[in-house]
C-alpha cells in the first residue's frame, strides 16, 4: 500500500504542444464516446482527495516518471488542433460511432485553478462554437466550471451538451487522507447555478465513498442536477474486483469510516435511496456516464 500524496510539494508547470487533441475512445469510454479530449496533461488535484484513487495515476504514458499531482503541462495549441482535427474526426465518428461525441476530459481536470492563466479549456469551447461535436461531456470536480457558464450556454445551442460534477460524498473529509480541492456543498451549489442557466447537469458520485447521510445528499442533487450517476470503485476503476483502488490508501479510509462501504452493495443500497428522490434519473457505472439512466 502507498502513502498518502505530499500536499504542499511543488507544482511543476510547464506548457506543451500537442500533434493531435482527439483521442479516439477504446475500453470502457467507448460506449460513452467517440473521442476524449485533455487540455492539460497531469492535474494539479492529484494531491486532494480525488488524486489518492485517481484511475489516471495508473498511466505511465502520461505520468512520463513524474509523481501524479506533481506536474501539469497546458496543452497550448490544443483549440487550434481541435479546429484542425474536428471536421475529419467528426465524419469518422459519425460513420464508425453513431456520432461526434467529446468527453472533456477523462485524464485531467480541465478546470485546474491555472485555467485563470492559461486559458486552455476555455480556448477548446469557443473553437466548438465554430466546430461543435455531435455531444460534449464536460466532465469536472471543479466549482469554477460556473466561470464558463456563457459559453456553456452558448455551447448547448451548438450541440447536446452534459456537464458533469464529481462529488463523491456528503462528507468535508476522509480521514487520514487529504482534503478534496473543493467543498462537497460547493460543488452542488455550482451544480445549480448551471442548472439553472438551463445546462443539463449531472452529479457524478464516482468513486461512490461513505455518504453521512444518504438522505440529505441524495435529496439535495435531486434540486441541483437533472440526474446522478453512481460508481463504485469495484466495476468502475477499470480492473478486475477494483484491484487498482485497492492497492490505495482510499481503501482502508473508506473501510475506517464504513466497513461496508468497500462492497459493490453499498452501491445497491445508495442506488435505492438515490431512485427515490431521483427516479428514472439514476445512471450506474459506465451506463451513466453514457447518458442511460434508470
Ligand atoms: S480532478 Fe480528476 S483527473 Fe484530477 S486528480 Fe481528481 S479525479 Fe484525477
Amino acid at each position: 500500500m502507498t502513502s498518502p500524496p505530499a500536499r504542499r510539494a511543488r507544482l511543476s508547470i510547464r506548457a506543451e504542444t500537442v500533434k493531435g487533441i482527439l483521442t479516439r475512445s477504446s475500453g470502457y469510454l467507448r460506449t460513452v464516446c467517440s473521442h476524449s479530449l485533455q487540455p492539460y496533461r497531469g492535474c494539479p488535484l492529484g494531491r486532494s482527495l480525488c488524486g489518492v484513487g485517481c484511475y489516471v495515476q495508473h498511466n505511465r504514458w502520461l505520468l512520463r516518471g513524474h509523481a501524479w499531482g506533481s506536474f501539469l503541462a497546458p496543452r497550448s495549441n490544443a483549440a487550434a488542433v481541435y479546429s484542425r482535427q474536428a471536421a475529419r474526426e467528426r465524419r469518422w465518428a459519425r460513420r464508425a460511432r453513431g456520432g461526434f461525441a467529446v468527453f472533456l476530459s477523462s485524464a485531467c481536470e480541465p478546470f485546474p485553478p491555472q485555467e485563470q492563466r492559461f486559458g486552455a479549456t476555455c480556448a477548446v469551447l469557443e473553437a466548438m462554437l465554430g466546430e461543435p461535436p455531435d455531444l460534449l461531456i464536460v466532465q469536472t470536480h471543479s466549482p469554477s466550471v460556473t466561470r464558463h457558464r456563457d459559453l456553456l450556454v452558448r455551447l448547448a445551442g451548438r450541440c447536446e451538451l452534459r456537464v458533469h460534477i464529481s462529488v463523491e460524498s456528503d462528507r468535508a473529509r476522509l480521514h487520514p487522507l487529504p482534503p478534496p480541492a473543493s467543498a462537497p456543498a460547493r460543488r452542488l451549489a455550482a451544480a445549480a447555478r448551471l442548472r439553472a442557466a438551463g445546462i443539463e447537469t449531472v452529479i457524478t458520485v464516482s468513486p461512490l465513498l461513505p455518504i453521512e447521510d444518504p438522505e440529505a445528499f441524495f435529496a439535495r442533487i435531486s434540486e441541483v442536477a437533472d440526474a446522478v450517476v453512481l460508481d463504485h470503485f469495484i466495476g468502475g476503476d477499470g480492473s478486475p474486483n477494483g484491484a487498482r483502488t485497492r492497492r490505495t490508501p482510499l481503501l482502508a479510509a473508506m473501510a475506517a469510516v464504513d466497513p461496508q462501504s468497500i462492497d459493490l452493495a453499498y452501491r445497491d443500497r445508495m442506488e435505492a435511496v438515490a431512485a427515490r428522490y431521483l427516479p428514472g434519473r439514476v445512471g450506474i457505472s459506465i451506463e451513466g456516464f453514457a447518458g442511460r439512466y434508470q
